[in-house]
């Protein structure tokens, strides 16, 4: 077995699954319960009503799933669309990859737009495309908010303006697994159809959830939609919240109480501060990548994810080694360049219940494994761009303390 440096805690930065917050873990640490007593039909109903508010919608309707991001993606899709039917999906790195991947075996024709790596999605061929289709062939346009794989985010907004534009009726179905509790998201606003998150990024819990948020109009799709679909079933859901009792099957109760401590969290600091601390880290590891002389795999500034920064190493170096040497000399996790970008890229997470000395902590970290492979730098240097800019930016305290 290799040497693994242990004491101490493990520095989690890979961007999902993310620290759990203490609080949190302690609300988990609880027996089962039966989930028919009075109990967790209560719990539940708290749940849906507050999963809304983190979505920002009121006429969503919340379906809380023990799955994973990829479960979530399956329920959208196969709830509101048809086996052959015309979806555009955008291909910019691996996470939309593998949602494509899952639309073609769920046999919808998928019309994929690619862009370079690095790159958001081309919302130029989209326009073309939608444009070009007077007889409403396309049924959806499947995207990601923030592309996890490279951190680049893409703007909803103008996909919507997009939409609105040709006065076309494809649902809109997001995924915003690392989006939601991390980055300005507005589902009633950008008039989103579906919207899915997953519980181990920023919502700070261990992996099984799978959250989904459908619009009436997502909710009226799945009259029609034809996919084959058994367990994720929304109308099974419906059927139990109708009844009160919520469940069709065995929830996960101490995911359950997490979710609530989470959520509780959340709104004790403010969706909107939680979400600003996000943009304020975010920016304050993108001076230090700076500070280091290296370049953000995202493009352009329109696209940088306030989720996770990806790391463009120089050619001499593989961030592989980067990623291994952190987690066993220094006990930090990074998150490895996945396909196109393994070898090119590593990333640091900096998502979820995370505090700028833990985030000064990493960078300090990375300094030292950019130096131990051999990278010209000055340690220090990315830290104290980082530590000067959240210095200035701290949230305000009362003058008096
Ligand atoms: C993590 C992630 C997923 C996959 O979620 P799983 O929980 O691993 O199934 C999907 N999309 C994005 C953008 C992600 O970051």
């Amino acid at each position: 077995m290799d040497y693994f440096y242990a004491p101490g805690r493990n520095h989690l930065f890979v961007p999902g699954p993310v620290n759990i917050p203490e609080p949190v873990i302690r609300a988990m640490n609880r027996n089962n319960e039966d989930y028919r007593s009075p109990a967790i039909p209560a719990l539940t109903k708290t749940l849906l009503d507050d999963v809304k508010k983190i979505f920002k919608t009121t006429v969503g309707t919340p379906f809380i799933i023990p799955t994973t991001g990829t479960g979530a993606w399956e329920s959208a899709l196969t709830n509101t669309l048809s086996p052959g039917d015309r979806v555009i999906s955008f291909l910019i790195g691996q996470f939309s990859l593998l949602w494509i991947n899952q639309q073609q075996r769920l046999r919808f024709n998928v019309d994929v737009i690619e862009s370079e790596w690095g790159h958001g999605a081309n919302l130029e061929i989209m326009a073309s495309k939608l444009e070009a289709d007077a007889s409403h062939t396309i049924k959806a346009v499947c995207i990601v908010h923030n592309e996890t794989a490279t951190g680049v985010t893409n703007n909803l907004a103008t996909v919507r303006k997009i939409l609105d534009h040709y006065k076309h009726p494809a649902l809109l179905v997001v995924d915003a697994v690392s989006s939601i509790c991390a980055l300005d998201f507005r589902m009633d606003e950008w008039g989103i159809d579906v919207a899915l998150t997953g519980s181990q990024k920023a919502l700070s819990l261990p992996g099984g959830l799978g959250i989904v948020c459908a619009s009436p109009k997502a909710l009226e799709a799945t009259k029609t939609a034809k996919s084959v679909r058994a367990f994720f079933d929304w109308n099974e859901y419906l059927k139990f919240y109708r009844l009160g009792t919520y469940w069709p099957y065995t929830p996960s109760v101490q995911l359950l109480y997490g979710l609530r401590a989470t959520l509780d969290l959340i709104f004790q600091e403010g969706l909107d501060n939680v979400i600003a601390r996000h943009g304020r880290l975010a920016k304050a590891t993108r001076l230090a990548v700076e500070a280091w002389g290296l370049k953000n795999c995202a493009q352009k500034e329109e696209w940088y994810s306030d989720t996770v920064t990806s790391v463009l190493v120089p050619h001499y170096i593989d961030s592989t080694e980067i990623v291994s040497r952190a987690w066993k000399r220094y006990n930090l996790s990074l998150g490895l360049g996945l396909n196109k970008v393994a070898g090119k890229v590593f990333r640091i997470g900096h998502l979820g219940n995370l505090n700028e000395l833990q985030l000064l902590g990493c960078l300090a970290g990375v300094e030292m494994i950019l130096k131990d492979v051999g990278y010209p730098m000055r340690l220090g240097s990315g830290v104290a761009a980082a530590s000067a800019f959240l210095q200035k930016n701290m949230p305000m305290i009362p003058a008096r303390i």
